[in-house]
């Protein structure tokens, strides 16, 4: 018997909105990005509006983009308000207004961002701003104060700061390039940018942050993925929300890059009213694993203005998760991750399985909530006594595993600056 597809059955709108447009252009992803919507004359000509989203496109004009490709517009449905894509494209009344403890720098970038390109705020790893442009402006964006900027194209001065950044502080191994979708980017500028990036040798991998494999999936072309697998290792982090996105088209442009060999991974974000149920996420995570793609995170929304309306409350998250875990494989559970308002980074939280903490067994209660005993050893020194052996060796002959696919010999932690044998 044959398998079911991992996309979504329903169908696209694409005829009855865009009828005379041929699959060529359909299919072409500057044809795409050329004809978004982007007026509320041209988005009422295709859509019948409520009067909560002519209030929102009204209050929000001023403040954010409104931009979506005909794609993902034709996936709405036009009899419902709470279709998840026009949730995530179309603004309400609500956007407009900024509820107590929003921020315009919700996660606290601006004071983290030592050139316009870079933002640096973990030891190992930064953030690289490649542009404000974005292929659907997503109601639930964190970042809107950049993507509704007008800043453009990260431009060739503002790339040379970053490469010399980057080779400025070696204990970066990890670049996440985002912005803005990176993937809206020319293949030959993506091109002179990971070769710039590459070019550094102690940058050891990058992850490309795009929504276009749910948005524009058009942009995923053959070339695209070969050009993206030609500097690996590099990952690609998908954003879709919901599994009414998983189209055909998204399904084969995620199939494009993990064929050409580029490992794919998710990033949901928690809307209320649009995915907050353990068995929408659960059905998208399921179709994402049958894509091979990992679902990643699932982000608690963030404190930026306007947001307060997709956002959950924290016990919901956790509550989902209690839902998954055990009852799918472990694949299919994400990290439940709040990124702490004003720049404190980001931390998970589960649901908690500890009945109690004893010094010879802990008790938990599993998944179905039958009560386990856990026996503590009696030996509690940690310590791995080749450590220090495997350690100066890797060092001492780089070409025997401990060089970076750059060249360059792999960076080790000092053990004094990993926490080691954390007590709880
Ligand atoms: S694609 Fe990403 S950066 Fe662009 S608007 Fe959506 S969430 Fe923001």
């Amino acid at each position: 018997m044959p398998r079911p597809s991992p996309a979504c059955g329903i169908p696209s709108r694409r005829h009855a909105l865009y009828p005379g447009v041929s699959d060529a252009e359909w299919g072409d992803w500057r044809w795409q990005a050329r004809h978004m919507v982007e007026t509320v004359d041209e988005l009422s000509r295709r859509l019948p509006l409520t009067p909560d989203e002519l209030r929102g496109l009204e209050s929000t004009r001023r403040k954010f983009r409104l931009g979506i490709t005909p794609y993902y517009l034709a996936l709405i449905d036009p009899e419902h308000p709470f279709c998840p894509i026009r949730r995530q494209a179309i603004p309400v009344e609500a956007e407009g207004v900024v509820g107590e403890g929003e921020l315009e720098d919700p996660l606290g970038e601006e004071k983290t961002r030592p050139t316009p390109a870079i933002v640096h705020k973990y030891p190992d790893r930064v953030l690289l701003l490649a542009t404000d442009r974005c292929s659907v402006y997503c109601r639930h964006c964190t970042r809107r104060r950049l993507t509704g900027a007008d800043s453009g194209e990260l431009n060739r001065t503002a790339l040379r700061e970053a490469v010399a950044y980057l080779r400025a502080h070696p204990a970066v191994r990890d670049v996440l390039v985002s912005g803005g979708d990176p993937l809206l980017l020319s293949d030959d500028r993506l091109e002179e940018l990971l070769a710039d990036l590459t070019s550094v040798p102690t940058v050891e991998m990058i992850r490309i942050g795009s929504r276009v494999p749910v948005t524009c999936p058009q942009r995923v072309t053959p070339a695209l993925a070969k050009l993206l697998r030609a500097f690996a290792p590099l990952y690609v982090i998908t954003h879709f929300n919901h599994p009414r996105e998983l189209t055909p088209e998204a399904a084969a442009a995620v199939e494009t890059l993990v064929d050409a060999g580029v490992p794919v991974e998710n990033q949901s974000v928690l809307l209320r009213r649009v995915n907050s149920s353990a068995r929408l996420l659960l059905d998208l995570n399921h179709r994402l694993l049958r894509l091979r793609v990992r679902p990643y995170y699932l982000h608690q929304c963030d404190v930026a203005e306007g947001l307060e309306q997709f956002r959950t409350p924290l016990s919901q998250g956790i509550a989902i998760l209690e839902q998954m875990r055990g009852h799918t494989s472990g694949l299919a559970v994400p990290h439940f991750a709040v990124d702490l308002p004003g720049g404190g980074g980001k931390v998970t939280l589960q649901p908690d399985y500890v009945v109690e903490r004893a010094e010879r067994a802990w008790t938990f209660r599993s998944y179905k909530g039958e009560r386990y005993a856990y026996p503590e050893p009696r030996e509690q020194d940690c310590d791995c006594p080749w450590e220090a052996t495997y350690f100066a060796r890797a060092l001492q002959k780089p070409g025997a595993g401990g060089e970076s696919a750059h060249g360059a010999a792999m960076k080790v932690p000092a053990r004094e600056s990993v926490p080691l044998n954390v007590k709880v």
